[in-house]
């Protein structure tokens, strides 16, 4: 039921009187399925935390556990495996090829865990994120929110157990971020996506399902 889970999760930058407790003990879970969001001032360790969940960053102490796996005794090699088949990322500059077209850069992560896409899936997919005749386009030749959306085609065909997010919309207009979160939560909803998303903006957060508040690595109710 529960797909990722921190057990007394902590990161600690620095030493002594330079010592930043970026994560502090924090004790979260989320539901398969379920679209989240952490959501916290500048520099209160949203970005710490989903390095943490995606085993991007190892915790100074505590773990972290992806569908029942603790990811913290796995070898870098295991964790690198586990990190390009479980965890999708989407990133807030979309970080796209920019040399390969928006099709490309969507079956990439595919190809090169040496795998087929499912097309019919991927059809499905970029059918329901609009993205029909924008295939053959290079990045350069697609609006933010277009990119974007390739983004989160690229991260769903891979079919993942999770979807980690931060700041999907920092680069959007209001009216482009308003849609793609609207798509994020339809495409949660819609291929039963597990999707955690971090935002500084409280009305992105309400879209949410859940809300996750972190407040100096600590987290609040
Ligand atoms: P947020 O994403 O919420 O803005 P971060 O997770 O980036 O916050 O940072 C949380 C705290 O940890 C901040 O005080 C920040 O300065 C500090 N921090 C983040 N990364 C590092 C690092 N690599 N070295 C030292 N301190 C860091
Ligand atoms: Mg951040």
């Amino acid at each position: 039921m529960m797909i990722l889970k921190t057990s007394h999760l902590k990161k600690y930058y620095g030493r002594e009187e330079s010592l930043v407790k970026a994560l502090d003990d924090v004790n979260v879970s989320v539901k398969e399925g379920q679209f989240a969001a952490i959501i916290g001032t500048s520099g209160s360790g949203k970005s710490t935390l989903l390095n943490m969940l995606g085993g991007l960053d190892t915790p100074t102490s505590g773990s972290v556990q992806v569908e029942n796996q603790n990811i913290g005794e796995m070898t870098e090699e295991q964790l690198t495996v586990f990190r390009r088949k479980r965890i999708g990322f989407i990133f807030q500059n979309y970080n796209l090829v920019p040399y390969l077209t928006a099709y490309e850069n969507m079956v990439l992560p595919i190809r090169l865990d040496g795998k087929q896409e499912d097309n019919k899936f991927l059809e499905e997919v970029v059918h329901f994120l609009e993205l029909d005749g924008k295939l053959s386009n290079y990045p350069s030749h697609l609006s933010g929110g277009q990119q974007q959306r390739v983004a989160i085609a690229r991260a769903l065909i891979a079919k993942p157990a999770i979807i980690l997010a931060d700041e999907p919309t920092g680069n959007l207009d209001s009216r482009t971020s308003d849609k793609v979160i609207d798509l994020l939560k339809m495409t949660s909803a819609k291929f039963h996506q597990t999707i955690v998303m971090i935002t500084h903006n409280p009305e992105i957060a309400e879209k949410a399902d859940v809300r996750i508040r972190i407040e100096d690595g600590k987290i609040c109710v």
